[in-house]
């Protein structure tokens, strides 16, 4: 065992303005590794909610008129103390999520750490431009904070998806109001602690608890000026609606998606591909947004490489997230297993074939659910369409490029793909015809650097998380006049 889960004392309070409150109506947070209760979080009421975004609005304008040195140097001050507190935060988030130990220490904390020390850099080195006006005039841009940004994240990878949008927006001198998923609300609370720790003042970073509702109440709240979320795009949706109904904010969503690993029959080194496909839809369960959750393969290999990869999948290991043996983590909760369950039999039904897996796997009190390929279904199978968020591959085989693009285009996501190919020409011309935000080629999955923006294309999203346009989009632009006498 990583750790013992009883031993893990987790934070269960608001952090409003500085000082640790407890949230109002009690609620129950889960453990999924064994279905037990951890302990109840208190949500915030409306008055709560409103007291956080009061705090931020207050904290505002101080923390954006410090130096944008001063700015980066507490950011860097804050990523020292997230790295000195690895081993806690990284209990604190296996404790309730699907995330394994060993992982979260070897890459969650490090790209908090990370986005920190990376988004900080950027406080003192954003110009502005000096427009070419006549000679009596004198126009120059500024850029400016949005203000009081609320940020909203999922349960996947909470501290990462989270710190993907405080570090930016507090880097561009914005206060903010998190409220993290319901179903794993503890790393944030202590990353709050650990922002005050670090010596960015009181208001500044504010972390609230609750559910979709406690999240509607803060995007409609009237002094938000800017929403960044990530999590389901039918919520995105509801988010998006809720923010133009009350003020017309600006709003940055990250959504689901249904990535293509699309593999023509040159791909090289066909156990590694397969090792790396696996992993494309085994890694946290499939509970990725960017899973590579659909197989397009070219029919000359498509037997072959459907062979290796069911041979990989047989290896994988259930378990605890703290469970030392453990790569394949449980299911987040019931409601998740029966729906990723329902998707494979509605797919079954309808005449898909079940290569390998399958079926949901009780071990240890703990919900899994099998690693699982499918094949043989129309391309509008509900395997096809839905994001399933679980450890199923759809399988869809093709013969020409074209028919190979035409499905690796799926028609509601756009957030990643992947293409596999020796020849360069066809990879590139693969990924120029992809709808995707990301496409890799002869790869899968996100590098531990910052610089590559993130976010999809369709109903996979809007705006980028990471890079520039990660931290510009907290910022505003203002053009100043001056007429010369
Ligand atoms: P979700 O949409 O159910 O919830 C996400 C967050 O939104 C939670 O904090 C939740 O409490 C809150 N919320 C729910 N309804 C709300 C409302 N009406 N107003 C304001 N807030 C509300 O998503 P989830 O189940 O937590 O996460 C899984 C989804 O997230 C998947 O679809 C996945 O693809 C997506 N995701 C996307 C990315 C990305 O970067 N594109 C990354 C990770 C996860």
């Amino acid at each position: 065992m990583y750790f013992d889960p009883d031993q893990v004392n987790p934070p269960t309070h608001l952090i409003i303005g500085g000082e640790r409150c407890a949230g109002v109506t009690l609620n129950d947070v889960h453990s999924p590794s064994r279905h037990a209760l951890v302990r109840p979080v208190g949500w915030a009421s409306d008055a709560q909610v409103d007291q956080a975004v009061q705090a931020a609005r207050l904290a505002a304008p101080g923390w954006a008129a410090l130096a944008p040195r001063e700015r980066a140097g507490l950011l860097a001050r804050f990523a020292d103390l997230v790295d000195a507190h690895a081993e806690e935060l990284a209990r604190l988030e296996s404790l309730v999520s699907a995330r394994i130990y060993s992982e979260v220490i070897a890459r969650d904390v490090k790209v908090v750490s990370g986005v920190l020390r990376y988004f900080g850099e950027f406080a003192d080195k954003i110009d502005g431009a000096v427009t070419p006006t006549p000679r009596n005039s004198l126009s120059f841009t500024v850029h400016e904070p949005h203000g009081v940004v609320a940020a909203i994240s999922p349960w996947n990878f909470p501290m990462i998806l989270s710190s993907w949008k405080f570090a930016p927006a507090l880097a561009a001198g914005n206060a903010v109001v998190l409220k993290p998923s319901e179903l794993t609300p503890f790393s944030a609370t202590r990353l709050a602690e650990l922002a005050l720790e670090a010596g960015i003042p009181a208001g500044v970073f504010n972390v609230i608890h609750g559910d979709g509702a406690v999240g509607d109440a803060l995007v409609r709240h009237r002094s938000v000026d800017y929403v960044t979320f990530t999590g389901s795009s039918a919520t995105g949706a509801r988010i998006m609606a809720a923010a133009a109904e009350t003020g017309l904010k600006q709003v940055s969503l990250e959504l689901g998606g249904k990535g293509p690993q699309l593999v023509f029959d040159d791909a090289a080194d066909l156990d590694r591909l397969a090792a790396m496909i696996a992993r494309g839809i085994t890694y946290n369960s499939g509970q990725v947004c960017f899973a590579g959750s659909r197989l397009v393969v070219q029919r000359g290999i498509a037997a072959r490489l459907t062979a290796k990869i069911a041979e990989t999948m047989h290896g994988l290991q259930f378990g605890e997230t703290w469970n030392t043996a453990a790569n394949m983590p449980p299911i987040i909760n019931e409601r998740q297993i029966a729906r990723i369950d329902s998707i494979v039999q509605a797919s079954v039904a309808e005449g898909a074939k079940v290569v390998c897996g399958g079926e949901r796997i009780a071990h240890d009190g703990a919900s899994f659910f099998a690693p699982t390929m499918l094949s043989g279904m129309a391309p509008d199978s509900i395997a096809i369409r839905e994001e399933i968020f679980g450890p199923v591959l759809a399988v869809q085989e093709f013969d020409s490029f074209e028919e190979g693009v035409a499905l690796a285009n799926h028609a509601e996501y756009g957030l990643t793909a992947s293409v596999h190919t020796r020849d360069i020409n066809q990879a590139f011309k693969a990924a120029q015809a992809i709808e995707s935000g990301t496409v890799w080629i002869n790869d899968w999955g996100r590098r531990t650097d910052f610089t590559a923006p993130f976010g999809g294309y369709k109903r996979s999203g809007l705006g980028k998380d990471m890079g520039r346009p990660g931290f510009e989009k907290y910022l505003k632009s203002k053009a100043i006049w001056l007429e010369i006498e």
